[in-house]
């Protein structure tokens, strides 16, 4: 395929790194001279971007490892810890404690910038020199000696993004939840497992972006609903079975037979459910007490 003729500076042009067509506009350049520092009366003006926005975006990620974490020491106790930095890799850590103390001071790293060397050179030499967290937690931790970007929690494990969390395992985004496992961006819930987007609710299963929910499984979209089942799109319902309101003891009938520790029953409900949600019309997205938002 032949290249668009694209050229590097402003307007429409080529990613350095794959080729990608994207656009600087005028505002962008005006936002950039906006943005640009100003040193002891020189202006260090931020140069227009040469990499596509997707690109930038995975430079921007690419430091930040959330999921693998490597058996290490502490460089300052010595005991051993998990860590977010691979033995290969040269960047010094302390464990929570450590870090946390008074017993190293981050200050005594300070060093002049040299204005004749390039800043992020600089940069990287000064983050390679002082000591990092062994895994990025915060607050008063209990018995947590497996989560990562995670605070103020207790007997949880592998809970990444969490924070508030108690008796939680495998979670990513979890805040303020008690006994919640395999989950994606739950908050205040308790008693979920397989939920995703779910706020405020208690005892789901397999269920996606439930508010106030209550003994339900399978259900999307669904606000101050209790005991349903394959339901999408329902608001204070109860005994509902595939959007069908049904009796207390004829939702009791239906359900009673249905093993949810069965993973064939798990892929026939997924299933079901995905046939329910297309005669569903969602919203464009989900957002709370929010004005003058987009995107
Ligand atoms: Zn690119
Ligand atoms: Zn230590």
């Amino acid at each position: 395929m032949q290249k668009p003729n694209l050229r590097q500076g402003s307007g429409r042009q080529a990613c350095a790194h794959c080729s990608a067509p994207f656009e600087v506009t005028p505002e962008d350049l005006a936002f950039y001279d906006q943005v640009s520092p100003v040193i002891r009366g020189t202006k260090y003006a931020i140069p227009a971007p040469s990499l596509c926005p997707d690109c930038r975006q995975q430079r921007r990620l690419a430091f930040c490892n959330e999921f693998n974490l490597y058996p290490g020491t502490c460089g300052l106790c010595r005991k051993r810890t998990l860590s977010q930095f691979p033995q290969s890799s040269s960047v010094p850590y302390y464990c929570h404690e450590c870090w946390h103390s008074d017993k190293w001071n981050a200050l005594s790293y300070g060093r002049e910038i040299d204005f004749t060397r390039p800043f992020f050179e600089q940069l990287t030499a000064l983050k390679r020199s002082v000591p990092s967290l062994a895994l990025d937690v915060q607050g008063e931790l209990q018995n947590c000696d497996y989560i990562h970007y995670a605070g103020s929690s207790k007997n949880s494990y592998l809970i990444m993004h969490a924070d508030f969390c108690e008796d939680c395992m495998y979670g990513y985004g979890f805040k303020h939840n008690r006994s919640c496992v395999d989950g994606f961006y739950n908050l205040q819930c308790e008693l979920l497992y397989d939920c995703v987007d779910c706020h405020g609710s208690y005892g789901l299963t397999h269920c996606q972006d439930c508010i106030n929910c209550h003994s339900g499984a399978f259900l999307r979209d669904c606000i101050g609903c209790k005991s349903c089942f394959l339901c999408t799109g329902l608001r204070n319902k109860e005994y509902c079975f595939e959007n069908e309101q049904l009796t207390k003891e004829e939702y009791r009938e239906r359900t009673q037979g249905i093993d949810l520790q069965s993973f064939k029953t798990y892929q026939e409900c997924r299933a079901r459910r995905r046939e329910i949600e297309k005669k569903h019309t969602f919203k464009e997205f989900h957002g709370h007490n929010t004005e003058n938002c987009a995107g």
